[in-house]
């Protein structure tokens, strides 16, 4: 007896070492759908019948589940390596939303010493990813590597979109050479073009704002009003039909901001606080 519920136990923590350890780069659809959280209000027929009716010593599933188990996540990382040296396939025009085009793709900004903005977001957007992952949920990146072209910005939204994602998230970092000019801001798009571009994106925003601000970073002083920025000229978010806003992490263009970019911890800054506010916007 005592050795089954050994050898049950080391099965369920072997399960909670695989369920956690997938799902971050990949778009697989295996934990699409795990195991419902029995708190959840929906009685799935689908994670019925795993129970054997009358094995009383088992401790309660709900205990087991990562709190985040089924929320989804697309984390979208501003442009991508390959785009500065392909410029005819990232100038193409490609719908922006509101009977808009824009270019598929531009080129990013980079700090004074040569840092690109292409390599923060991609670097910021894996460990947001492994942040979420720990916590079970399943995130998926709009591009996969730093070395690619694209993709096009309505291509990005559609990934979210076809995702089903609770939160998009796009981060990025502006290059305003205006003097003086630092700190973060969250743009989300506005007017709204659909519900989930209402309400839900604008509290994402305001979320992800508050967690970087608990988080010690200043807000915006050059653009936007208290670290939010209404915007209606952003292609993902125009074609959004999900809850969603964009990060500009801060201003490459500035020294103190460049120096924390630049640098491993200060990345780990970011999406330390980036994955609470997501976290704490899924909770919501
Ligand atoms: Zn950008």
């Amino acid at each position: 007896m005592v050795a089954v519920r050994r050898r049950l136990s080391l099965l369920v923590a072997i399960g909670l070492v695989l369920f956690t350890a997938c799902g971050v780069d990949t778009p697989a659809p295996e934990p699409r759908n795990p195991p419902a959280p029995p708190s959840l209000s929906s009685p799935s027929a689908s994670s019925a019948p795993s129970t054997p009716p009358s094995s009383a010593p088992k401790p309660p599933p709900s205990t087991q589940q990562p709190p985040k188990a089924g929320k989804v996540v697309v984390l979208d990382p501003g442009h991508n390596g390959g785009n500065s040296g392909n410029p005819g396939e990232i100038n193409r025009k490609v719908p922006a939303g509101r009977g808009k085009t824009k270019p598929c793709n531009t080129t990013g900004t980079s700090t004074n010493s040569g840092y690109p903005e292409h390599a923060f977001t991609f670097d910021v957007a894996q460990r947001v990813a492994e942040a979420l992952s720990a916590k079970g949920v399943r995130v998926v990146l709009t591009r996969q590597n730093d070395s690619g072209i694209g993709p096009c910005v309505d291509e990005r939204a559609a990934i979210g979109n076809e995702a089903g994602a609770d939160a998009v998230v796009s981060i990025h970092a502006d290059g305003s050479n205006s003097a003086g000019s630092n700190g973060f801001h969250v743009a989300y798009s506005a007017p709204p073009l659909n519900a989930q571009q209402g309400a839900p994106s604008t509290k994402l925003a305001t979320t992800l704002r508050d967690g970087l601000r608990a988080g010690g970073f200043t807000t915006a002083n050059y653009i936007g009003s208290n670290g939010l920025a209404p915007r209606a000229d952003l292609a993902g978010l125009n074609l959004s039909t999900r809850p969603a806003a964009l990060v500009e992490c801060g201003n490459m263009r500035n020294s103190g901001e460049a120096a924390a970019m630049a640098s491993a911890e200060g990345r780990q800054r970011y999406a330390a606080v980036i994955a609470k506010a997501i976290e704490d916007y899924l909770a919501g």
